[in-house]
This record gives C-alpha cells, structure tokens and sequence, in this order.
C-alpha cells in the first residue's frame, strides 16, 4: 500500500479499520506533555477497561460469599481456570484441553521441563537461540545442572556475523547435525529484541523428525502471532499474561501440553493438588491421579483476584480473530517502518530496522537502530510523551498493538520525533 506521512492519510486509515472499536475498551496512561504515545504493549500491555468490573465482582463475591464463593460466586473460583481455556485455546491453536492458565512464565518453564526435558543415554542436549532472554537462560542453564550437566550441553544458534536476526537454515542445520544429541529444543517463538518470527511449524517438524522434544516460549508470540500448536505437533508451550495479553503487571501465566502426553503415566512431573482428579481432589487420596489435561501440571487452586483482570482481555480477544489483528498489524508496523525511514532520509539520520522486513518473520513490534543518535535520542522521545522501550546499546523497540494503538499514533509519533531530533 502506498503511506504517507500525514495526518489526514492516517485518520482516513483509523475510519477503515475494523478494529478501531478496541481503542476505547482501553485505558491509556497520561502524560504531563498531554501527549501520550504508548508502543510498550510488548512488555505491559494496557489495562482493558472492565478490568476494574471484573475485579469488584470478585471482591464483592468474596465479602458476600466467603469461602462458599468457591462454588456460589458468579464464576465461582473452584472451576475459576477453566473459564479461561476456550479463549486461550483459540489463541494457542490448541484444544481446551491442551492449555491451563496458571502460575508464571519462569516458574511454568520449569515444571514443563521436569516433565520434557529428559536426558538420556547419548541425548543430553538443549536446542535454543543465542542470546534467548535472560530469564530462559538461566532456566536451561540451571535444568541442565539439575541433570548433572554442564554449559557444554547447550547448543545455541547465533545470528551469522554481521547479522541482527537468525537465518532459520542455521537451526534447520543444527538440527541436521546435532539432531540424534539433542533431548530438547526450547525457544522464543517470537524474539524479544529484534521481534523476528520463527516458523515454528516447520522448526518444530524438523526437530520432531530427529526425535527431539519441542517447546516453545511464547512471550512475545501469545496475543500477537497466529498460532497452531496443537497442528504443529508442539510437545509444550509457555507465555506469559502481561504483555499482548494485557492481563496486568505479573498476571497469571499459560501453559499448553499437547493431548498425546495427556494421561500418561510415566511422564515425570512435579505434582500438587490441583492437578488431581476432580472426582476425588477433596476425599484427599494418598496416591496422585493426574486428571487427564494440561491440567495436570497445575499445582494449586487458582489465584484469582490476579486471573480476573486476563479474562477482562480475553473478552476483547473473543470478538475478534487473527485474520482481522494480523492484517492490521502489518498494516500498522508497516506505517512506523515507513515514518521511521521517511524522517531518516529527511533529517539524515542513519536509522535501521533490525526487524526482519520478511512480514513471515515479524509481528507489531518494531526494533529500530537509533544510527548517530543514541539514548538522548530515546529520553528526548520519552520527555514528549512517546513510551517505547531502550535497549543497549542503541535500539529502540516498539510495538503499535493491533487492539488499541491508531495509525495517527504513528503519525503523532513521527512528528514527535521530528521534533526530538531538534533537540539532541
Ligand atoms: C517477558 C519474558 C519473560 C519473563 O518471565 P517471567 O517469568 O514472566 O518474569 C521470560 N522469557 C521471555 C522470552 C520473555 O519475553
């Protein structure tokens, strides 16, 4: 599509998307320059509107109830997680039964690879990305000390030199080559610092060939990337609620297990009551009886007053699908990409994307290479109002979110930069 930098062009594109409506379901933070300009849903996403409803009720029930809210509430908490699995299947491409809102992300990695994560004879290795985000480091680093291993066991796939993102081949290779070594793959879906998408289909098949156990963490892909991951042959998943998903600061994570290690009972996990059959949960039987989901992996009953706020988010979800967000996001990043570059060649600024330009591998968020300017740039943007986020030593990442962020949020963005650009 042919973009301009104006403001008539970007409030004619606001009047012909569909999901314009979203914008006021959501709350946007203010700003002391009256200009508030919020491309952070990548790391916080907005608080939904009815967040507020949704929690009161839960409180009102729990004044009015006690603990008889369990089972007499409006949603009442004993089932509270299974409220949540239809809409979070959907986003998965999973089944109900394959996905569980519960615990975080960190803590959620680990209890999956307890259960998928296990070394055995000459298949000791993990599969993951270079520079993968810390916490997931330290979580393979740390499964792999659990098993007596050392760093050497970790193959990790770096760009090629000279590269911001990862060319797929190179993990198609390693898989190739180190396939009969490798226990199990675990990567970001999509990359938090660069926003490169990876084709998780065909990774997953390739790495599925060779027998290798395949999961995926879906930070920064869960709310923002179509996904199929029941289709894909996926063994795991793990996201968390607080970024696209825009459930709040430290909400309630997810988890998907694929249906074929459902009811197995040779998996190892660790367990807890609330992974127990229903039937039985409250006879308190000696002997753990894993009910037959993803549920399984769930160790206690549900936090819901931090729950409450993810399915306020969902709802928004529910009335739209990824046809509709993803032609809108493209649409939308594509505008940023194309403000960014017509300032660059106005003021001379040497800005790059690092996001690959391949829409195949790239979703809302937007990395951008800040050339001759560095963080004055990015504080300059941030006194006028514009939330983005810095990340040494000289990128700035953004993502215009499909469910609330307006094409003349970029075109106000551009403005704002041009602005800036005067006084660094
Ligand atoms: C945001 C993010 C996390 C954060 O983990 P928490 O356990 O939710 O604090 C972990 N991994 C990735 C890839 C992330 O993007």
């Amino acid at each position: 599509m042919e973009y301009q930098f104006s403001r008539e062009f970007a409030q004619q594109c606001d009047r012909e998307d569909p999901l314009r409506k979203f914008r006021e379901a959501f709350i946007f933070p203010k700003h002391h320059s009256g200009n508030c300009l919020y491309f952070t849903g990548n790391s916080l996403g907005l608080q939904p509107k009815a967040v507020k409803r949704y929690l009161d009720e839960e409180l009102e029930d729990w004044a009015n109830f006690g603990v008889e809210g369990h089972t007499d509430s409006r949603r009442p908490w004993l089932p509270y997680h299974e409220f949540f699995s239809e809409s979070l299947a959907k986003l998965a491409g999973g089944k109900p039964s394959e996905v569980v809102c519960m615990g975080s992300l960190t803590t959620n990695l680990h209890l999956l690879m307890v259960s998928f994560f296990r070394p055995v004879g000459k298949r000791t290795k993990i599969l993951c990305e270079a520079k993968a985000f810390p916490s997931d480091q330290y979580a393979l680093k740390s499964q792999l000390r659990f098993h007596g291993l050392d760093n050497s066991h970790l193959i990790e796939v770096a760009p090629r030199e000279g590269a911001a993102t990862l060319n797929e081949d190179d993990i198609l290779d390693a898989i190739a080559k180190h396939g009969d070594t490798i226990a199990m793959l675990m990567m970001g879906g999509v990359n938090y610092y660069t926003g490169q998408v990876f084709d998780m289909a065909k990774i997953t098949a390739a790495a599925k060939a060779k027998g290798i156990v395949v999961g995926w963490d879906l930070a920064h892909g869960m709310g923002n990337v179509p996904l199929s991951l029941h289709d894909w042959g996926v063994d795991f998943a793990a996201w968390c609620s607080y970024k696209y998903l825009n459930a709040g600061p430290g909400a309630v994570a997810g988890i998907f297990v694929h249906e074929t290690h459902h009811n197995q009972s040779d998996i190892p996990r660790f367990e807890g009551w609330w992974g127990h059959d229903k039937a039985t949960r409250f006879a308190m039987p000696e002997t753990f009886v894993p009910i037959p989901t993803a549920e399984a992996w769930q160790l206690s009953n549900a936090p819901v007053l931090s729950m409450a706020p993810l399915r306020a988010s969902l709802d928004i979800f529910d009335q739209t699908n990824f046809s509709e967000l993803q032609e809108k996001t493209r649409k939308l990043a594509g505008y940023l990409e194309f403000v960014l570059e017509t300032i660059s060649k106005e003021e001379r600024a040497a800005f790059s994307l690092i996001t690959p330009k391949n829409w195949a591998a790239r979703s809302c968020q937007v990395s951008v290479h800040t050339g001759q300017y560095g963080k004055g740039l990015f504080d300059a943007l941030t006194a006028r109002g514009v939330i983005a986020d810095w990340r040494e030593p000289n990128v700035i990442r953004m993502a215009p979110v499909p469910l609330y962020n307006s094409f003349e949020d970029i075109y106000q963005f551009g403005i704002t930069l041009k602005e800036a650009l005067q006084h660094v």
